[in-house]
């Protein structure tokens, strides 16, 4: 994870997703930027303007997302499940004294792996899910904004000189 910050800035008013119809709610988003410098990753919260439309369709892909998430963490959960037994028995492992042994062994670790790559699923599920729902209304590259929508940017460059590519 990364700072959390805001920046001061105007919002044109202007649906953020379509460019087109005036505002009647607000979107509350990140913007994130990794620094390749410094191998940080710096976040910006902001609030988007959005009409009622829009607003509708956001919100239903945001908890479509959310949905895929808990479904994901669920899946990641049984996969942990299946695993629980190797972890339970990691403590008691020895190395094996001979060859048919390591064999056992072997076959003992192969059976654990459904549950491993069902974990993973889940992980990889939980995380599109987390994806999709984040709307990105704008790119930030750490200092200025550009916003997917080129009528709606063209008017928050207007406002935001300073913020704005
Ligand atoms: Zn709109």
């Amino acid at each position: 994870m990364g700072r959390v910050t805001q920046i001061p800035m105007q919002m044109p008013s202007l649906c953020a997703k379509c460019g087109e119809r005036p505002p009647t709610d607000s979107h509350t988003t990140q913007a994130r930027h990794r620094n390749l410098i410094t191998g940080r990753t710096n976040i910006v919260s902001y609030s988007a303007p959005v009409c009622a439309d829009c607003q509708t369709a956001l919100k239903s892909r945001a908890r479509t997302g959310m949905i895929v998430m808990i479904i994901g963490i669920g899946i990641f959960l049984v996969g942990l499940a299946l695993l629980a037994p190797y972890f339970l028995s990691m403590g008691s492992m020895t190395v094996p004294a001979s060859n048919e042994e390591a064999i056992a062994l072997s076959n003992r670790w192969q059976q654990y792996t459904p549950g491993a790559v069902i974990a993973v699923g889940g992980i990889l599920i939980a995380m599109a899910g987390r994806w999709f729902g984040n709307i990105r209304f704008a790119r930030w590259n750490g200092r200025k904004f550009r916003f997917n929508n080129s009528s709606f940017h063209s008017a928050f460059a207007e406002l935001n000189p300073a913020i704005s590519r």
